[in-house]
């Protein structure tokens, strides 16, 4: 099995637990306002690996990885469903732990294998509102609850992640609507909120695209805090990411 790859790191530290692999799909459906790999968009730019020759470079760090795992991130990986799933079910066979980091950006009856597959998710939610999520994204964020819903009946599980951008998701009603609907999923370990930064901003203007969140600030650590503050309210474990 062949697919598109943006890059590798060897020893990733914020994708799921441990010391990790982190293989970096090309090619995502969505469009973010404040996407930090805009050269990851098209899959067509991304560099052909085999599923054979990506393991065996995996396999170089297992020492490494042992109590960590591989995170497949991008870019969207569920949007290679087929190599996605090739290189999960060759992890398994090493015994090491998967995660699979993504927007939900790709439709559950397109990607439900992989979705399955996975020993944690890593789900961002964009938006709690459909519309919100339409402005930030270009689509409306459905898929990403369907994936959800079928990771609950499964019973594995997901960690949330969720930017907070001042102005369109910083805002206390989008983050309590989000508190109150993910409170029920038991599914749901932990929701990571991320504060939005600029460091992919330069990309942007090498590729000539303009760049929206120009003058948008990063939030403040005491408007982190209280967002994180409503989804402890609603009994969500809401770890300070360091
Ligand atoms: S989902 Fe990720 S890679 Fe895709 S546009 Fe959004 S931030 Fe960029």
């Amino acid at each position: 099995m062949e697919g598109y790859i943006h890059s590798l790191e060897s020893f990733g530290a914020a994708d799921g637990p441990g010391v990790r692999f982190v293989v970096f799909f090309q090619g995502c459906p969505l469009r973010c306002l404040y996407c930090h790999n805009p050269d990851a968009w098209n899959r067509e730019e991304g560099k052909v690996w085999t599923t054979e020759a990506l393991m065996t470079e995996i396999l170089k760090y297992r020492s490494f990885i042992g109590s960590g795992g591989v995170t497949f991130s991008g870019g969207e990986p569920l949007a290679q469903p087929e190599f996605l799933s090739s290189l999960l079910s060759a992890c398994r066979k090493q015994g090491l732990h998967t995660a699979v980091d993504t927007s939900g950006g790709v439709p559950l009856s397109r990607c439900r294998e992989p979705v399955e597959a996975a020993d944690l998710l890593l789900l961002d939610i964009k938006a709690f509102s459909p519309e919100l999520c339409k402005r930030l994204t270009g689509r409306d964020g459905e898929p990403a609850w369907e994936i959800l819903r079928l990771r609950e009946e499964l019973q594995k599980p997901v960690w949330i992640r969720h930017v907070l951008v001042p102005g369109l998701t910083l805002d206390d009603g989008e983050l309590e609507g989000l508190a109150v609907a993910l409170k029920d999923f038991s599914c749901v370990q932990r929701v990571e909120l991320l504060p939005f930064h600029k460091l992919g901003e330069y990309k942007w203007k090498t590729l000539g695209r303009a760049y929206e969140l120009y003058d948008t600030p990063a939030p403040s650590s005491e408007e982190v805090e209280s967002a994180r503050r409503i989804f402890m309210r609603r009994g969500l474990s809401c770890p300070e990411r360091g």
